[in-house]
């Protein structure tokens, strides 16, 4: 029988992955977007016409429990955030309105609809915040250090309760940095990737950065939505950490991808202060052994294979000018 997936937050880059990879398994996927957000659909290519999509507004608790009645979701993932954490700065209450909100909105309509549908959170690294041990599993305590952390605890929490009291099979995954070559230019890696190819082409000559040192597990977006999937599919809904488990700094990052189109990286890089951020985190890695157990979940997608596939991709976008690199 043909299976029903709602995602909330479908046209960010795990969206993306996400839809991709449900409709490779003969999945129904529904997305919400806000009204005001319909010109993000775009960002889906030739998977919005794959995809069916509903214009809501996610505080709606009544519009979103009439899509969920009439539509019968399987699984619900809810992926919707505004997911730069230096943004949550700005707007530390719209932050938790929308991350707990949502989640909270999102997990009422299951109960009250009373459907067996399994719901997926999309929980953070940066929940761990603090950390005073690496790697972190599923048993290291969180001290979040930023609005953007906090909301995601207690989006996190929120949905134990509803497991705990009401039974839900409720997941959430705390994931590490993925990228992609549809992770937004504001994050690290694909201002990285984008600079190498336009240096390439010459359309550009210097990349200011910030600490080279700072080190990141970063994983494959489309790797690490696998493992969400796996989670709803799973016996018993628990929480996973989900990262590769290796730490490379900014400066292999920047090798690697100036590497990838043949520059000397050191000719072209330089270190401006106004990028220090003055927060870093020490050693943020994952352990991920319980779900490579449980769910038999491993990277596939290695950090030289990944930065390779963000260059390229960039290249080719700044070469043929398309729009919505
Ligand atoms: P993303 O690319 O930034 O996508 C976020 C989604 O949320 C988009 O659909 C975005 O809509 C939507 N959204 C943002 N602000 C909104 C608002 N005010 N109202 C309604 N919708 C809003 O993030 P992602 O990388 O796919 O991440 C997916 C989820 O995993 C997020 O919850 C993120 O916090 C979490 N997460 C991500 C990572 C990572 O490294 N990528 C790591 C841990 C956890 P628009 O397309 O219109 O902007």
């Amino acid at each position: 029988m043909t299976k029903t997936a709602l995602i909330a937050g479908i046209t960010g880059q795990d969206g993306y992955y996400l839809s991709e990879l449900l409709l490779s398994k003969g999945y129904r996927v529904l997305g919400l977007v806000p009204p005001e957000r319909q010109s993000s659909v775009v960002k889906l290519g030739a998977l919005a016409n794959q995809v069916e999509i509903y214009a809501v507004d996610l505080t709606d608790s009544e519009a979103l429990k009439e899509v969920v009645e009439q539509r019968h979701p399987d699984e619900i993932y809810n992926l919707a955030a505004p997911s730069f954490v230096p943004d949550s700065w700005n707007d530390p209450l719209g932050t938790l309105d929308l991350v707990t909100g949502t989640a909270t909105r999102l997990l009422a309509t299951v109960r009250e609809v009373g459907l067996e549908t399994r719901f997926y959170q999309a929980s953070s690294s940066e929940m761990f915040g603090q950390v005073d041990r690496s790697p972190q599993d599923e048993n290291t305590p969180f001290r979040p250090k930023n609005p953007y952390a906090a909301a995601k605890l207690h989006a996190h929490w929120t949905m134990v309760h509803h497991r705990q009291r009401y039974g839900l099979f409720a997941c959430s995954g705390i994931l590490y940095n993925h990228e992609s070559p549809r992770r937004s230019p504001s994050f690290v890696t694909r201002k990285v990737s984008m600079a190498a190819a336009s240096i390439k082409l010459g359309l550009s000559e210097v990349l200011e950065m910030g600490n080279l040192d700072a080190k990141r597990d970063w994983g494959y977006a489309s790797d690490h939505v696998e493992a969400m999937w796996r989670m709803l599919q799973a016996d018993v809904p628990e929480e996973y950490v989900i990262g590769t488990g290796k730490l490379h700094t900014v400066r292999e990052l920047v090798a690697a991808a100036f590497d990838c189109v043949g520059l000397d990286w050191q000719r072209y890089v330089v270190v401006n202060p106004k990028f220090l951020r003055a927060d870093e985190h020490f050693q943020l890695v994952a352990d991920p052994l319980k779900a490579k157990r449980q769910l038999g979940w491993e990277p596939q997608v290695s950090f030289e294979q990944l930065v390779e596939k963000m260059v390229l991709h960039d290249l080719e976008c700044l070469q043929t000018n398309l729009q919505n690199c």
